[in-house]
């Protein structure tokens, strides 16, 4: 028999009305002939009414305690949506997280699921029960309630899912479905018909809301279909479908992302010597602090800037940890805004085609927007602009990428969810032992790449789309770019090319050097290494196992990327090996 799991989001829920859609909706799945889960949220705001309340009681409330709080808006959603069910004559049986038996880790407030059981589910489900399920929360192995971390029903529905083997886990928004960028802040944006999880990860954790990303993770590790829609259409208007497949194979850009609530921190002048990032990082995360946008650039005289961005509520003390290590490492200078956003685009064709990031670059320079740093990975580009400025350069993106206009080979939405292709069971419980935990696909060398820097560039508008637009007017490919500024209104641009197109790059830079001032370094051979998998970033250890493992076999970081999904750091080429090794080592339990 099939099984639909149907996740209700805050605002799907938001009265009695619209619960009773819902209900409707799980009973009409059920009169169908499948099996019907339904994971709820809390009724619109409540649980930022919650989260409100407990500020007006204390500053910083204790993290179990909050969870304790917030677990209850779920607990009232379930109640009353079984009780819809029981109005319209049919049979329902809400659940918390810890009655469904969903086993987390104790770090609260964004705790991560271990394991789920199925057996009460599955006995509940052959008996005719429609199950409600209570999305965002479980429980840690001494009973305490723990929560998801916000946003985090879709987590709840896509586990579920991939636990019972269902054949489509459908999340019901206030949109309908995932569109190109935020549909309220850019009207021109467009529903996408499918998006892939790659694309979908880095979208999520670039800012688009609609989707937790973590339950991206799963959807792509366990191979869950994932269908966004629109709880409020009537009928049966297809939404997104997020899985295997891009919507388009031509398309460079598939979608832009915005996160506003971004600080970014620059180390100036730091040794580049060996170990020098890891110190860094690991006073930050020993303060619990998350690192988001890494870029490290080798500078002027052996000397290296490292910027990196935090959420802004997490400046302070990440100030305080910086400054301290900074004075006992003896670096030229720690510099900060407070006030920055993030802007990206993300596709899969971007890593087969040239001349991507510079179009954005002119975009932006464009409308006279400054990029403050910039990293990319093989399907992103994200650029660090003022906040002011934000919406702004999202708009400039969005438009310069014909966004809104549908692509030419679209893959229509009639291929549906068989597309998916569902894993065989034995598998599916084998990588079930490990639920949420960190899995690294592959660790990769690549030893084609050289580098080029150009530094002491002017700090204004348009310098990188210079650069790389006349770096893609030569059909060269750039793999990794990485920007940064912060110092006597001066950039540093490093980026990597082929090897066998590195005299024809530094013939462009020397070019442009002459017309806008600054000076080149290059190095013939690099090293790239690059670690990839799912949880990269929400695993905050994963970089700092990186460093370390590079630091204690004492490898110089040269230039560092992030993204969602990978890390990339350049080291020489003469060290590219030992680095493989040391790092696949130090991700030995990991690796799939
Ligand atoms: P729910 O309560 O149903 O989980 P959310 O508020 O979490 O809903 O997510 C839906 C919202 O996500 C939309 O109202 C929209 O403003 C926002 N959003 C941000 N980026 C995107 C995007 N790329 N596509 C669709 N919606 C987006
Ligand atoms: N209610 C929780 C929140 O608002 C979880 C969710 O809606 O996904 O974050
Ligand atoms: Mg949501």
């Amino acid at each position: 028999m099939s099984l639909i799991v149907q996740k209700f989001g805050g605002t799907s829920v938001a009265n009695a009305e619209k619960i009773r859609a819902a209900a409707r909706r799980a009973i009409r799945a059920q009169q169908e002939g499948n099996q019907v889960v339904v994971v709820v949220s809390a009724m619109g705001k409540q649980t930022d009414a919650l989260v409100d309340l407990a500020k007006e009681l204390c500053d910083d409330p204790p993290a179990r305690e909050m969870d304790m709080l917030l677990s209850t808006g779920e607990q009232v959603s379930v109640a009353l949506m079984a009780m819809a069910i029981h109005a319209l004559g049919q049979r329902a049986v809400s659940l918390t997280g810890a009655q469904i038996g969903i086993r987390t880790d104790s770090s609260h407030t964004r705790a991560r699921i271990k394991s789920i059981s199925t057996d009460r589910l599955k006995k509940l489900l052959d008996e005719g029960n429609i199950i409600i399920a209570a999305g965002f929360q479980g429980i840690d192995e001494d009973f305490n309630i723990t929560t998801l971390g916000r946003g985090g029903s879709d987590t709840t529905a896509v586990a579920l899912a991939a636990v019972l083997s269902a054949d489509v886990c459908e999340i019901y928004t206030d949109v309908d479905g995932v569109f190109t960028t935020d549909p309220r802040v850019v009207a021109e944006a467009r529903k996408l018909d499918r998006v892939s999880h790659d694309e979908m990860l880095e979208l999520a954790s670039l800012g688009a809301g609609v989707m937790h990303s973590r339950s991206i993770e799963f959807g792509k590790k366990f191979n869950v279909p994932i269908h966004v829609r629109n709880s409020g259409s009537f009928g049966d208007e297809p939404g997104t479908i997020i899985g295997t497949h891009a919507e388009s194979t031509d398309r460079a850009v598939s979608g832009a992302a915005l996160t506003k609530s971004e600080a970014r921190i620059t180390i100036l002048g730091v040794p580049d010597q060996p170990g020098m990032t890891y110190s860094f990082f690991s006073k930050l995360a020993a303060e619990n602090v998350a690192v988001d946008m890494i870029v490290q650039n080798v500078g002027a005289g052996g000397q290296a800037d490292l910027s990196f961005t935090v959420l802004e509520a997490d400046l302070s003390k990440s100030l305080a940890a910086v400054n301290k290590a900074a004075s006992e490492m003896g670096v030229a200078g720690v510099t900060h805004d407070e006030s920055v956003a993030k802007v990206s685009i993300v596709g899969l064709g971007m890593a087969t085609q040239t001349g991507v990031a510079d179009r954005m670059f002119r975009a932006l320079a464009e409308d006279g927007i400054n990029i403050q740093a910039i990293t990319t990975s093989d399907i992103k580009v994200s650029a660090l602009v003022s906040r002011e400025q934000a919406v702004a350069a999202l708009r400039a993106v969005h438009s310069e990428f014909e966004l809104d206009r549908p692509p030419r080979d679209r893959v229509a939405f009639g291929e549906r969810i068989a597309a998916g292709g569902k894993v065989d069971a034995v598998d599916i419980v084998a990588r079930l032992q490990r639920m949420e935990d960190l899995t690294i696909e592959n660790i990769s060398l690549d030893q084609t790449q050289a580098q080029v820097t150009l530094f002491n560039v002017p700090d204004q508008p348009g310098i990188a789309a210079s650069i790389f637009e006349a770096i893609a007017a030569e059909e060269i490919l750039v793999d990794m770019i990485v920007q940064s500024t912060g110092h006597n209104e001066l950039a540093d641009v490093s980026f990597t090319v082929p090897r066998s197109d590195l005299a024809h790059s530094l013939e462009v830079v020397e070019t442009l050097a002459g017309q806008l001032g600054g000076e080149i370094t290059h190095v013939p051979t690099v090293d790239i290494l690059t670690v990839k998998g799912i949880g990269i970033r929400s695993h905050t250890g994963v970089g700092l196992r990186m460093f370390r493992a590079l630091s204690e076999a004492g490898i110089n970081v040269e230039m560092i990327n992030t993204s969602e999904v990978r890390v990339n750091v350049v080291v020489d080429s003469t060290k590219g090996r030992a680095a493989l090794l040391a790092l696949q080592k130090a991700f030995e339990d990991v690796l799939e």
